[in-house]
């Protein structure tokens, strides 16, 4: 599937955004108004595409980070007491806004992360979605439950827990932050966010897009700036009540330990190392096609890429050469042409990681298989790897490389295939295709992740859980376990009159 818009198409409104979002430096806001940094601070942002520089922005420091939280928790009482159905009313606002400025946000994120446009383009989409599902779902995120005894009712309610900090990476930046932003502001809780500091363009524009659509001053707070500096002091900042986060799993760790001292209530969506496994049954063109577009789409850096392949060794060889002929025929190329199936890595210095891995597999025995695009070594631009004749203990099968980039792994029986799937580090997603019923349900169960598709790709449904296992991650997103983190419940118990209470102070008798 492509866009519908051309690559000049997609290059001028890129270029008509970029002309607004150049005004040097790019801003913060907070409170409602842009604001540069008190120390001036500034980094530079380049686009991964051609290095090309795209401007500079406002690093935060505590200072600004300090600004936002108050102005947070300043806005707090006012936006939760908000009658749900005004809240409602706005976020259903900011979901219009969104799809009135979809084009722009593709040709934007594309620009300045290197994602092909035709996933970008229902990424931002999908940021609509996003903002609908929670906008509907606010009025009943207060409800609780009643819980009556014989002698008592118990009935307990939610309220947002306070203002928020939300954390984001670079690889959507604009729909994971709609994932997380929805959500909090549907609950009442009042938001600061940090936007990834290699991609800070689309979180100005969905900054924009809130305000214009009506939400009070100091209810979102967008902060940019260093995650070793802006990141750290949000997620010490006392009156921010909870972070979260999207990242990698080592950065979860310094989170949590900078949040401890103010006792953060944390949700952590980290990295994985997911399996598909593919049994001899499967229907074959559909889970080829599958596998590709998990690990391939998205430039490979996406948390729930199928980034090992699992294949029953008596398909081994058909699917290493169909896999073959489609790595080499995927389209590598600028991420404005519709066309374009894997575009440039975020950044040189992610692009040299992922590329290092071709070492690291013929270092650990693989066999490296390659795209044929002649990219520059200077530039971001990788060729989409396959690493055969591999084992689960090799580093490509062990670490995330979130680059376009699979390792096949056979296996003989099921009982092997899960334990091959199960020995790593992660557990976000899990992926199996067979046409046998009860194995499909016995693999499902066995795997530990906290997500499994059967004969499927990733197909999310918003009020499924979203989150992982092990270094994956902690907590669940979607739906409602996402007012579960941003809301405390409060339980009220009644009596009716009539219980006993021990009587003390009155002697034994
Ligand atoms: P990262 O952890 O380097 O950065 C993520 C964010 O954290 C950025 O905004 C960064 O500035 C900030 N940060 C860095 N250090 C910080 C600190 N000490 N305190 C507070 N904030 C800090 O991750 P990345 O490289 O931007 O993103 C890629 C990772 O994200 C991958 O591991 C990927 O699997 C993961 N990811 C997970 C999911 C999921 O849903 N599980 C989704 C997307 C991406």
């Amino acid at each position: 599937m492509s866009s519908a818009r051309t690559l000049d198409e997609n290059r001028s409104t890129s270029e008509e955004a970029l002309a607004r979002y150049s005004s040097e430096p790019l801003l913060h806001l907070i409170n409602g108004h842009s604001v540069g940094s008190v120390s001036q601070a500034t980094f530079d942002n380049f686009s991964p595409t051609d290095g090309r520089f795209l401007g500079r922005v406002a690093a935060a420091g505590p200072d600004e980070i300090g600004l936002a939280a108050e102005a947070a928790a300043t806005a707090f009482d006012g936006w939760v007491s908000l009658p749900a159905g005004e809240r409602k009313q706005i976020l259903h606002r900011v979901a219009d806004l969104i799809v009135k400025r979809a084009d722009e946000i593709a040709a934007v994120e594309s620009v300045d992360t290197g994602q092909p446009i035709r996933f970008m383009s229902s990424a931002a989409i999908r940021g609509a979605e996003n903002f609908r599902y929670f906008a509907d779902a606010a009025p009943g995120a207060l409800d609780g439950k009643s819980m009556p005894t014989a002698t008592h009712l118990n009935y307990s309610s939610r309220r947002a827990i306070g203002p928020v900090g939300v954390i984001t990476p670079w690889n959507t930046p604009f729909m994971l932050s709609t994932w997380k932003i929805a959500p909090a502001l549907a609950s009442g809780c009042t938001v600061v966010h940090k936007p990834a500091e290699w991609s800070p363009l689309t979180a100005a524009i969905l900054g924009e897009i809130v305000h214009e659509a009506g939400i009070p001053a100091g209810v979102l707070n967008v902060v940019h700036g260093l995650g070793e500096i802006a990141g750290k002091a949000l997620t010490e900042h006392p009156a921010v009540r909870a972070i979260a986060f999207v990242g990698e799993s080592s950065t979860g760790s310094l989170i949590q330990a900078q949040g401890a001292p103010t006792l953060k209530r944390v949700h952590f969506e980290l990295g994985g190392k997911n399996p598909v496994i593919v049994f001899d049954d499967a229907d074959l063109e559909r889970s080829l096609d599958a596998v590709v577009f998990m690990i391939y789409s998205l430039n490979g850096e996406r948390c729930t890429s199928s980034s090992r392949l699992l294949v029953h060794d008596t398909i081994h060889d058909w699917f290493v050469e169909k896999l073959t002929e489609r790595v080499k025929g995927l389209v590598v190329g600028d991420p404005l042409d519709p066309d374009t199936e894997v575009g440039p890595l975020i950044h040189p210095v992610h692009c040299d990681k992922v590329r290092s891995y071709v070492d690291k597999a013929i270092e650990d025995g693989a066999t490296v298989i390659t795209g044929d695009y002649e990219f520059d070594e200077n530039s971001n631009f990788v060729n989409p790897m396959l690493f055969v004749e591999a084992d689960n203990s090799m580093r490509v099968s062990q670490e995330e490389i979130f680059g376009p980039a699979l390792t096949v792994i056979p296996f003989s029986n099921e009982t092997e295939a899960v334990e091959i799937a199960n020995d790593v580090d992660y557990g976000l997603a899990g992926y199996l295709w067979t046409q046998d019923v009860g194995r499909a349900h016995r693999v499902a169960q066995a795997l530990d992740a906290g997500m499994i598709w059967v004969n499927s790709q990733n197909v999310r449904h918003l009020p499924t859980p979203f989150g992982g296992t092990k270094r994956s991650g902690i907590g669940r997103d979607g739906g409602d376990y996402s007012f579960g983190f941003y809301m405390e419940t409060k339980n009220v118990a009644v009596a009716y009159d009539a219980h006993g209470i021990g009587k003390l102070g009155v002697g034994n008798t």
